[in-house]
């Protein structure tokens, strides 16, 4: 059954107007809600009141106002961005554009359920749209019911048209964006897809304003190391704690002639501030190392994972001959929060003075391996680094894998009053 067939038999039901019942549906199956407990909820609404029909539809004077309470809007509009975009819905595959929306109030979201031949760029009046909540705001959603007028003067907004963006202004939960990209690392992987092996291909873009991961669903050939590339109706989406860039089977390829030269730029935030985004592909912090944990310095790993091991006994894998490793887990501070920053084996090596070969000396002298770690702690614990590396999030707290790690030469001072200038003072 279509969710056409759907609606068609609530409205007929209920004794209300089809689309209006379709238009809902499509709100509701969108939130992945089932088509059944979907129509359930339609009756309770519509039902108790007889028919509702004619639901009023203010007329909003600007998308500032629009909030997750108004129900559907009449509003003229500019169109920034058109992504299409494949979904299933109740087993059917279909076509839907989204994208945002803007006047001179404010930018707001979109998803159309329809062709309606939007394209970036074009300003449009829309009658009857619904709003839904997605994510936590406001977003306009055109469906059957809603009517699309092409105004033949263009509404000036103080916002970019088109969906060109650089990789460090895009945002989780963008669509239809265009990208030009280095693609700086890719690894190809088979994964155990929706329907069987899938390969896909993963890696790092870069471009003038810095980097973010990407992973491709079509495994494209384009899609190989050093090429620069142009990347059409891409979306954003969070995986591990980190925005990603996603290649779906719409998004459209091609190589591009052009140097693109990778930014180092990054960005430097407190603490708290880069803990409470969730996740930074790359960020900078400063703070003192205030504890060097356990499981630091001279370690052993198993050889079939990679997994730290202790006393010879790999959790997944049993008894294996571990191989040693040199890496450092440290506590660091910067008086907003605490993060946990692991250092690999050449940062490690860096601070300890030597590699593997001293470690191993120092460990056997001592008849104990902690010993390479102690050194390590009294090396760098109380001391100020400038930190900088990927920062995920998840249900054990903040960790920061660095790849730089250097002592800092920031005036104390400086530092005191940006932090007070942070918390308002
Ligand atoms: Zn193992």
């Amino acid at each position: 059954m279509s969710l056409d067939d759907h609606a068609e038999d609530l409205a007929s039901d209920l004794g209300v107007d089809k689309e209006e019942v379709k238009a809902d549906l499509e709100n509701l199956v969108e939130y992945s809600v089932p088509v059944d407990e979907a129509k359930e909820s339609l009756r309770r609404k519509y039902g108790g009141g007889g028919g509702g029909g004619g639901s009023s539809t203010p007329s909003v004077d600007s998308i500032a106002e629009i909030d997750t309470e108004t129900g559907s809007v009449n509003l003229t509009a500019r169109v920034l961005t058109v992504g299409t975009r494949e979904i299933s819905i109740d087993g059917e595959d279909q076509v839907i554009r989204e994208g945002d929306l803007a006047d001179d109030s404010g930018i707001i979201e979109y998803t159309a359920w329809e062709d309606f031949g939007l394209e970036a760029g074009d300003t449009i009046t829309v009658g009857n749209a619904g709003i839904r909540e997605f994510r936590g705001n406001a977003q306009v959603n055109l469906g059957s019911s809603t009517t699309v007028t092409f105004e033949e003067e263009a509404l000036e907004v103080p916002y970019e048209i088109g969906p060109e963006r650089s990789l460090t202004d895009l945002q989780v939960g963008d669509a239809g964006r265009t990208v030009e990209v280095l693609v700086e690392e890719v690894e190809t992987r088979t994964i155990d897809g929706r329907d069987g092996e899938t390969t896909i291909k993963s890696g790092v873009f870069g471009d003038e304003s810095g980097r973010l991961p990407f992973t491709d669903w079509g495994n494209r050939d384009e899609l190989e190391a050093g090429a620069a590339i142009r990347a059409e109706n891409v979306h954003v989406r969070e995986f591990r704690g980190v925005p990603e860039v996603s290649l779906s089977e719409r998004a459209t390829v091609e190589t591009v002639d052009r140097e693109i030269e990778v930014g180092e730029e990054v960005t430097r935030r407190s603490i708290r501030e880069a803990v409470a985004t969730g996740g930074i592909y790359d960020v900078e912090v400063v703070g003192n190392v205030v504890d060097v944990r356990d499981g630091s310095g001279l370690i052993e790993r198993c050889p079939e994972c990679g997994r730290v091991i202790q006393n010879g006994q790999c959790r997944s894998h049993g008894e294996v001959e571990g191989e040693d490793d040199l890496r450092v887990r440290a506590i660091l501070d910067d008086g907003t929060d605490t993060v946990t920053i692991v250092l690999g084996p050449d940062r490690t090596e860096e601070i300890y003075g030597g590699g593997l070969e001293k470690a191993r000396e120092a460990a056997r002298d001592a008849m104990d391996q902690t010993v390479v770690g102690e050194q390590i702690a009294q090396e760098i614990v109380g001391r100020e680094y400038r930190v900088r590396g990927h920062l995920s999030v998840d249900d054990y707290g903040a960790t920061l894998d660095a790849s730089e790690f250097e002592e800092s030469d920031d005036e104390p001072a400086s530092r005191a009053a940006d932090l007070l200038a942070e918390v308002g003072q």
